[in-house]
């Protein structure tokens, strides 16, 4: 990792945002994971591509990350070079019923952004913890709203040759959670949404109200990802789970939600191992139950302990 260290500081790379042996656990909202061998915290366009560059003349792998919301980091950590794309980088501007936003900005900020300018289209989203970027990766949705719906563009450079690509229409791909974006080996620059014109009072009220809804159903006093699987076709989850009797199941210091089976949470010392033990017995016993296989929502990145 010296190498691509070297590269990084000789291309002007602020030093106090590259660092070595990142501790995963700080960078998800799990809380759980081993360490990065060097994630940098991005703030512009030109350190995007100086961090592909360096770790292409170092050889190493690329993994990029926003918010870590949708995250289970294994214990081992994650190899190579880690873009952290959050926070920074989140410029916000409006064109007509048009926004159009850097990565790093939250949807939340979005969603905020949008209400101030008299648009709608967000409101339903304006809960989920994660960024834009890593969002039109998931198709991020809730209450009946999903990215889907707004996001006309999105612009992305790719991992192996820096080059910028621009993504319209179908080549989004965008499915219940998913989009074609998703495997495709490159970083989410900007994301261009098609809003309305709305009245701000009723967008506000409609964001008071979901956010009521998400703190009395949700466990968010406890590090989680959200939801760990996906909603099975005309099913949920959540239900699912809770009929198979597992909702309060432990392993370690991970469980089954008490107030909402459909998340695992980290009730303070869980390990990813307890996480995903936990989840393979969750979809044991929903399988064999049930019949239904749960297909988990939340992405596992990095090596074993
Ligand atoms: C309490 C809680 C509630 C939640 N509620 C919801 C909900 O209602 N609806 C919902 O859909 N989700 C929900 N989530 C999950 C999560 O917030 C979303 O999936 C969110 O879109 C993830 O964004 P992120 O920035 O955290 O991405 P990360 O978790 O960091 O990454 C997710 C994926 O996107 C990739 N990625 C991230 N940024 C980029 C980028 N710039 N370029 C390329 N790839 C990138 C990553 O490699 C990874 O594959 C919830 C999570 C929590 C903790």
């Amino acid at each position: 990792m010296d190498t691509l260290i070297k590269v990084l500081v000789k291309e002007n790379f602020a030093p106090e945002r590259i660092l070595p042996d990142a501790p995963m656990s700080r960078y998800t909202t799990f809380r759980v994971g081993g360490k990065a061998d060097v994630l940098v915290n991005i703030a512009s366009a030109k350190e995007i591509s100086i961090a592909l560059t360096a770790a292409r003349k170092a050889g190493v792998p690329v993994t990029v990350i926003g918010n870590g919301s949708n995250l289970i980091v294994r214990d081992g950590g994650i190899r190579g070079l880690v873009l952290r794309i959050c926070g920074s980088f989140s410029e916000i501007q409006r064109d007509g019923d048009v926004i159009t936003a850097q990565s790093g900005a939250l949807i939340s900020a979005c969603a905020q952004f949008a209400l101030r300018e008299g648009l709608d289209g967000l409101a339903e989203l304006a809960g989920i913890p994660g960024t834009i970027g890593g969002g039109v990766i998931m198709n991020a949705g809730s209450y009946g709203g999903e990215l889907s719906q707004v996001v006309t563009r999105v612009d992305a450079v790719s991992f192996h040759t820096g080059e910028p690509r621009t993504y319209t229409g179908d080549a989004l791909g965008f499915g219940y959670r998913t989009s074609a974006l998703m495997h495709e080996d490159i970083v989410v620059t900007g994301v261009t949404m098609q809003l309305r014109t709305g009245d701000p009072d009723a967008i506000r009220a409609r964001m008071d109200d979901l956010a009521r809804q998400r703190r009395e159903k949700q466990p968010l006093e406890y590090p989680s990802a959200g939801s760990t699987f996906k909603r099975p076709e005309g099913l949920f989850a959540a239900k699912l789970i809770d009929d198979c009797g597992l909702r309060g199941m432990r392993i370690g210091g991970a469980q089954v939600s008490a107030k909402h089976a459909g998340f695992i949470v980290n009730t303070g010392d869980a390990t990813a191992e307890d996480i995903l033990n936990l989840m393979a017995i969750v979809r044991k016993r929903v399988l064999d139950d049930t019949g239904v296989l749960l297909d988990p929502e939340v992405r596992i990145l990095g090596e074993d302990a």
